[in-house]
């Protein structure tokens, strides 16, 4: 006989996990979260983990703030450490639109309660020498913005699911199937049938795509490389704070990682990719395009040797959002516009109210639904990496 649950997770990454979690917290009834291999597989534990509220749109901004806090509180309740580090963050403008944009969104931010203000170069090169503020017109700096270790985050928020007795944590559990039964669904297992009330798509760069079309919706989720390496050094620390500082026209970011540095990059010109894998190639030909300018906009890089480098999928959404959506009767899709470590805590309570409740508060649905695709685009997320376009 077919196990019996409320609702299947389809996904067991950052987003699927922390669904669950919030689920549970409300006395949701049973769950079962499929993984195809294990929980944190997919981008998740590949990702460079840069949190911030300094985000582009109100539902960035929001996610950013609640998602933050959801770290650390999942660590005490937990009594593990979060692995969120508080570091600050600015966000470099270099030309005068970008400046403007910046300012402009300044306000919003401190509506929805993130603290955050413009630097000038004078005052940026006195708190943070690392940055070669001449290049800047200046930049916007959030002081409780930082970063997470992904694996952390995947360990926390997995012995999170795996001490509520309402969910079942199923790994090396593909799901090849999904058909309208009755009032719910049937899901089809690489571990047997499951007969479901509700699903819910959070498959990430590399399977909310082909887990909505089991149903013939179409969900713009798609995958481009994004790149990262790290330091084991910096040729010179900064005097105080290590803050994260994103080149925003570049696409390349800078936080810290132990005594060195992770430099985490997209590259404009780069098309989604079709190949289905997370692993891809490291572009080194681009790589060497680019060290000059990183060179230049961080001058303790130059000549540094590199500990890692690696290339994986991040999922992208057309304007840079997440969805939020029900676009069947009872069948849910979540996903992060390329931003899940930064909003996944966040997302997942917004799901599970969608889920719980069939109303999402405190967001603007025209930034979250799937509609927004259809008719005229009103918002973007302005700070987001160069994702292609479509
Ligand atoms: C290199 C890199 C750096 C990044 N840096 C950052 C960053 O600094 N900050 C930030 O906010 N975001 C960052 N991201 C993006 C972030 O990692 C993702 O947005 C986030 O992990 C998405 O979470 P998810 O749960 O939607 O997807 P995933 O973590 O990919 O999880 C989806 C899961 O679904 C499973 N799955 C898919 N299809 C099926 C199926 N049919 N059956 C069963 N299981 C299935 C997959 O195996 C996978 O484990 C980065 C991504 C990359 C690749």
């Amino acid at each position: 006989m077919a196990a019996t649950y409320e609702l299947v997770i389809v996904g067991a990454g950052n987003l699927g996990l922390w669904t669950a979690y919030h689920l549970a917290r409300r006395g949701f009834g049973r769950v079962a979260i499929c993984e195809r291999h294990w929980a944190g597989f997919g981008a998740t534990s590949r990702s460079a983990g840069m949190i911030r509220a300094q985000g582009g749109s109100e539902t960035a901004v929001k996610l950013g703030r609640w998602s933050l806090e959801l770290y650390q509180r999942l660590g005490a309740e937990l009594g593990l450490g979060s692995g969120f580090f508080e570091t600050g963050y600015y966000i470099l403008a270099a030309t005068e639109a970008e400046e403007r944009a910046f300012r402009d969104l300044l306000d919003l931010r401190r509506r929805c309660g993130v603290e955050n203000e413009w630097v000038d170069p004078a005052e940026g090169k006195r708190r943070f020498s690392m940055v070669d503020w001449d290049r800047f017109r200046g930049a916007v700096y959030t002081p409780h913005d930082g970063y997470v270790h992904p694996p952390i985050v995947a360990r926390n928020i997995t012995y999170a699911v795996l001490r509520e007795e309402s969910i079942d944590l199923l790994e090396d559990c593909l799901v090849g199937q999904i058909e309208p039964a009755g009032s719910g669904y049937r899901v089809h297992t690489t571990r047997g049938v499951l007969e479901t009330g509700r699903v819910l798509n959070a498959g990430g760069p590399r399977g909310a795509r082909a887990v909505a079309a089991m149903l013939d919706i179409e969900v713009p989720v798609s995958a481009a490389r994004h790149q990262i390496i790290t330091f084991p050094q910096v040729g010179q620390q900064p005097a105080g704070r290590f803050p994260l500082s994103f080149a925003l026209a570049e696409g390349i970011y800078v936080r810290p990682e132990e005594q060195g540095a992770l430099l985490g990059m997209s590259n404009p010109e780069e098309r989604a990719d079709p190949s289905e894998r997370y692993q891809l190639s490291y572009d080194w030909a681009y790589h060497e395009r680019m060290r000059p300018v990183w060179e230049a906009i961080w001058p303790p890089l130059a000549g540094q040797p590199i500990s890692r480098a690696w290339a994986a999928s991040i999922d992208y959404t057309p304007d840079h959002l997440p969805i939020i959506d029900e676009p069947r009767e009872g069948f849910f899709v979540l996903a992060a516009g390329g931003h899940g470590m930064m909003w996944g805590p966040g997302l997942g309570l917004k799901m599970a109210e969608l889920i719980d409740e069939g109303t999402v508060t405190d967001l603007p649905a025209e930034e979250i639904r799937l509609a927004r695709f259809r008719g005229e685009r009103k918002s973007r997320d302005a700070i987001a990496l160069p994702f292609p376009e479509e």
